[in-house]
């Protein structure tokens, strides 16, 4: 027995440090991004105004950071490879209130343990500056040399001495997109900064420093320089801060949309951070407005007390846990809801003006709240009446402009009204906004409309039935007979008035008011089988799923024409919804055209 302990006793010794630090380097460095990521947080935390990142074939040859940060001394210049060499926290106290991107002091010495790494740097008080040459974590030689201010870090052959690692990378192509995105959200977090890519000799990326005091303003700017011109004027500012925490940022127009999760940022405190609850805040946000599949494309800053949020989860410090995770979700879900809200997709109905406007960006959207509860109120569609006034006094002034009543364009008219309303092909609804025009699907509004308001009946167990002249008696297979049954109490709150009768079938007395009259008959049936197809296909929850059953199979449908007054409380019961702009399944309920993209088209 003693024998063996002392054995154990022999087995045990302290690795090698180039050892322990190849190891740990499994952690921090997992791909030529990770370097990256870490060798530009250096320049960062360096107080860096202009950094340059050169790289050939996809970070695997080369990846270097050219910074004009504070340098560093001889001493510290070899020292900076050592594990926990770190010049950022001296204490444990100063873990509580982390400000600087890097602290565990590892990222040098794991990556020139893995690498062949040529450091320059030099401080401008310094007379000279220092080169040191580090191979699979060994210094090979270390000398003054003639190096401008600042710091120049070169990362060749990454992997190298790790053929498993490096057998393990991707294509080419994948390992550059995510050098890309590292690259992207540290020039996001940091848009006072001038970058540079430069990737096999050719610039990707040129990024002025940018001026503005504002972060929004500056991070707007970067957004444009960094994505282009296809992101101006798409992407809305959202923002709002308390005590506790403040968020800042944009999220892109739901026509934005990304096939893949690339393009989200999310920061916290400056840092970029995955963090699967908080990108499924945004994603919610966007329900319905973007197609199934895709995904919003977003910056997005939270700041908050250092101390409600550890990031030192992993060694990559790219996971963070909140001491309030589930209060930041709902927060940051209302925060993006509203800022879509006043996106420039909504036009808002300005009482001064009696005309439509935009509300300025980043104005406070709300929502005219008139047509609420229309299911107690008849609407223009068949089954639902003849229309009172159809939009009572306030709102008939809406859609009646001065420039309207000043130069009548009686030709294109709809119903002698000197509205500016026209039915296209009997399933578009054109009219005049002040930014230009805007063209409504009459189907996907409609969707959107019924849609609202059986969730709201749903849940509130209001919703209007009309009486049948005739009960009807409807026999169903067993299966569906089962899921009516189950649905029964919220069909009943949506305005079916039915009761299970002997063997399989129910009676209805009487339907929902919103549907149209003469199909009583099949609309039970058919509400049945789009709501099997969406469980299957959709995997909604029931709620959600019956409103859109109805509502799909109520719309009016394309070819259904309109009369004008039929047409304004449409888009007046639109306006009144929460998430006017997409029907339920996602398809955009309007669109619209700037003036100057038609002047454009004209060459003007
Ligand atoms: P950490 O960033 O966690 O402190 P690193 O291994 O990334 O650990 O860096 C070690 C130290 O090297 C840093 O604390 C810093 O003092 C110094 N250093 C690294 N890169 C730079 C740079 N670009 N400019 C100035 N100092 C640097
Ligand atoms: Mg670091």
């Amino acid at each position: 027995m003693s024998d063996v302990s002392v054995e154990a006793e022999r087995l045990i010794r302290v690795m090698p440090e180039t050892l322990a630090n190849k190891i740990a380097a499994g952690e921090v460095v997992q791909r030529p991004a990770s370097a990256l990521k870490e060798v530009l947080e250096n320049a960062i935390d360096a107080g860096a105004g202009d950094v340059e990142v050169i790289l050939k074939s996809s970070g695997s040859e080369l990846i270097q950071v050219v910074d004009d940060g504070c340098g560093m001394g001889r001493e510290d210049a070899r020292a900076c490879f050592r594990r926990h060499a770190t010049s950022k926290i001296t204490s444990i106290d100063d873990l509580e209130r982390i400000r600087t991107l890097g602290f565990r002091g590892e990222a040098l010495a794991s990556i020139a343990s893995v690498a062949q790494v040529e450091l320059r740097t030099k401080r401008t008080a310094d007379d000279v500056g220092y080169c040191v040459r580090v191979e699979g974590g060994e210094i090979i030689t270390s000398e003054p040399c003639a190096t401008k201010d600042g710091t120049s870090i070169a990362v060749k052959n990454l992997f190298y001495n790790v053929p498993a690692r490096r057998n393990f990378m991707k294509t080419p192509a994948t390992e550059l997109r995510h050098l890309v995105e590292t690259f992207q959200s540290i020039a996001l977090s940091n848009p006072s900064i001038a970058f540079r890519l430069v990737h096999d000799g050719m610039d990707m990326y040129r990024l002025p420093a940018e001026q503005e005091e504002d972060f929004g303003d500056a991070l707007e700017g970067r957004l444009h320089a960094l994505f282009g011109a296809e992101y101006e004027d798409r992407l809305v500012r959202v923002g709002e801060q308390t005590s506790y925490l403040s968020v800042e940022g944009f999220v892109g127009e739901p026509e934005l949309h990304k096939r893949g999760r690339g393009e989200q940022f999310l920061f916290v405190n400056g840092r970029h951070v995955r963090n699967r609850s908080l990108e499924h805040a945004v994603f919610t946000s966007f329900e319905d407005l973007i197609p199934e599949g895709s995904y919003p494309f977003f910056a997005i800053f939270l700041s908050l007390d250092p101390s409600r949020v550890d990031v030192n989860v992993h060694p990559s410090k790219a996971e963070v846990k909140f001491d309030d995770e589930r209060g930041i979700y709902n927060f940051l879900k209302s925060i993006v809801r509203k800022g879509l809200g006043s996106a420039m997709l909504t036009p808002q109905i300005s009482a001064d003006t009696d005309r439509w406007s935009f509300p300025a960006e980043g104005a406070p959207f709300t929502p005219s709240r008139h047509g609420e509860g229309a299911g107690t109120t008849s609407g223009p569609f068949p089954g639902q009446g003849e229309p009172t006034g159809p939009m009572g006094p306030r709102s008939e002034q809406l859609y009646r402009t001065p420039e309207a009543s000043r130069r009548p364009d009686g030709d294109e008219k709809v119903g002698g009204d000197d509205t500016l309303l026209w039915q296209l092909h009997e399933r578009y609804i054109l009219t005049q906004i002040r930014s230009g025009l805007m063209i409504l699907d009459q189907n996907a509004a409609h969707e959107r409309i019924l849609y609202e308001r059986a969730l709201h009946h749903i849940d509130d167990g209001v919703g209007m039935s009309q009486q049948l002249l005739f009960p009807q008696t409807v026999e169903f297979a067993p299966g569906d007979f089962e899921l009516l049954k189950e649905l029964l109490a919220d069909l009943r709150a949506l305005g079916f008035d039915v009761e299970t009768f002997g063997g399989r079938s129910v009676v209805v007395r009487g339907v929902p008011s919103d549907i149209r009259s003469g199909d009583e008959r099949s609309i039970l049936d058919d509400i049945l089988s789009q709501y099997k197809l969406n469980r299957e296909r959709l995997k909604v929850p029931s709620k959600e799923n019956l409103a859109k059953s109805l509502a799909r199979r109520s719309a009016i449908r394309p070819g259904t024409r309109l009369a004008a007054r039929e047409m304004r409380s449409l888009i007046d019961q639109l306006f009144a919804c929460e998430m006017p702009y997409a029907c339920p399944n996602g398809r955009p309920t309007m669109i619209k055209i700037p003036i100057e993209e038609l002047d454009k088209r004209f060459s003007r």
